[in-house]
């Protein structure tokens, strides 16, 4: 199968095409170890499993995100109280540099939070900070910025793709319908994707169409990041844009999927699901495809019920689920 990472190319955007054999994951229940070019059935060995154990991800908030009214939005606390909401993104070490899944707020974010819009500032109360941002956040692991060769973002909107003018070298993987909106959005989509001031400075897309690809545990269209020795998958997951999807990675000891904003409390992937009402209300009134979002929530909250025990789900916002995975690291490095 050919993965073309440049299909839809746009003149004004740098082509790229990529022949790769990805693994064929269809009705598939167990993982594969996604060692780079594998061929199905191919035994494991002990060195490659360590390895793979070995693989680290880092789970950092990149921004938060404060709007009154902490009760109906975190399901505690009192009304009045603002909410806390963050921006979960990941950073996971490969053999060719770092790959970021969304970057959160970036360095522009905090030193001008005015180009964030009134609109947004009053209804979502960001609180972009430098020392916040993915870069200061890996700068302080010891990485630099041109270590991020690749970015998978859920979406464009302006909280998941701040960041991309931090690290300008990156590739930044999207899926096209999600690029063609934010290079020319509808007049209800200029407040999420504030006019493309994030990428200002012509990032190195790399579009990955929509439809076709591979299934995954049920999902379809499937697209691998190619070249990595660490298996990213990008998991369509249109509705709250036009182009939204999950990023799957392999952890060498099961799946990690992020699902951007596919959902926003921990509590809407678990049966029977519950979410705050206000947050209810809000995934309605973003959405661009609130039918597509419904369905691809339904189908999360299955593969959760199914698959719990090799799939790890994690949205952008909750801060349950943050504070959750990043205990996990924590005791696996005490371990
Ligand atoms: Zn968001």
């Amino acid at each position: 199968m050919r993965i073309d990472a440049g299909g839809g190319i746009r003149t004004h955007k740098p082509v790229r095409a990529i022949d790769f054999e990805p693994i064929a994951y269809a009705s598939s229940a167990t993982p594969a170890w996604g060692l780079k070019d594998r061929p199905p059935g191919v035994e494991i060995s002990d060195e490659e499993l360590d390895s793979a154990a070995e693989m680290q991800i880092h789970h950092l908030n990149c921004g938060s995100l404060c709007p009154h009214g902490r009760r109906l939005i975190n399901g505690d606390g009192g009304l009045l109280e603002r909410a806390l909401s963050v921006c979960h993104c990941l950073a996971i070490e490969s053999s060719d540099g770092l790959v970021l899944v969304d970057t959160g707020f970036g360095m522009e974010d905090a030193r001008n939070p005015g180009q964030l819009g009134a609109g947004f500032r009053v209804l979502m109360g960001p609180q972009p900070k430098v020392e916040t941002t993915a870069l200061k956040q890996l700068e302080q692991l010891g990485f630099s910025a041109s270590d991020v060769s690749h970015i998978a973002v859920t979406h464009l909107d302006l909280d998941h793709a701040g960041g991309l003018p931090d690290f300008p070298n990156a590739e930044v993987h999207v899926l096209a319908p999600e690029l063609e909106a934010g290079l020319n959005p509808k007049l209800n989509e200029r407040m999420r994707y504030i006019g493309g001031a994030h990428w200002t400075h012509s990032p190195r897309w790399a579009e990955h169409p929509a439809s076709g690809g591979d299934d995954w545990l049920g999902f379809e269209s499937v697209r691998i990041l190619p070249g990595l020795d660490v298996e990213v998958l990008l998991i369509p997951l249109i509705g709250h844009s036009r182009g939204h999807t999950g990023v799957a990675i392999n952890t060498g000891d099961g799946w990690l999927l992020h699902c951007g904003d596919a959902y926003f409390n921990h509590g809407q992937v678990q049966t029977p699901p519950s979410c705050p009402p206000v947050l209810r209300f809000f995934q309605t009134a973003m959405a661009a495809d609130n039918r597509a979002r419904k369905a691809n929530l339904e189908r999360l909250r299955e593969l959760s019920a199914r698959h719990g025990d090799e799939v790890t789900l994690v949205c952008a916002h909750d801060p349950v689920e943050l504070e959750r995975e990043q205990a996990r690291v924590r005791s696996a490095a005490a371990a």
